[in-house]
């Protein structure tokens, strides 16, 4: 997921710095959108989750802010794929 979002925002880079001949900018500024827009519906998707308090072991998820508490390791470590609270997919684990 977050390899795609960095693609899409790669893209986005691209179309920005294309040519500015008008049929271009309509093309470039469509093009733009849906990626952005693509983007956004990803987003919505994925949750990133963080440890908030390393003496407890405590972890954070950043979109529902699911507040989770392991015996040992992290939600890698764990198995957890997706967010126990609002099942949005993790794609990042921030320690
Ligand atoms: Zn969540």
């Amino acid at each position: 997921m977050q390899e795609i979002i960095k693609k899409l925002d790669q893209r986005i880079a691209h179309w920005q710095r294309l040519s500015t001949y008008k049929t271009d900018q309509i093309e470039r500024e469509a093009r733009t959108k849906e990626a952005k827009e693509i983007k956004k519906l990803i987003e919505g998707h994925t949750c990133e989750w963080s440890l908030t308090d390393d003496e407890v072991n405590a972890w954070e998820c950043n979109k529902c802010g699911a507040y989770w508490v392991f015996t040992e390791g992290g939600p890698v470590e764990n198995n957890m794929q997706y967010c126990p609270e609002c099942g949005r997919r993790i794609t990042r684990v921030i320690e």
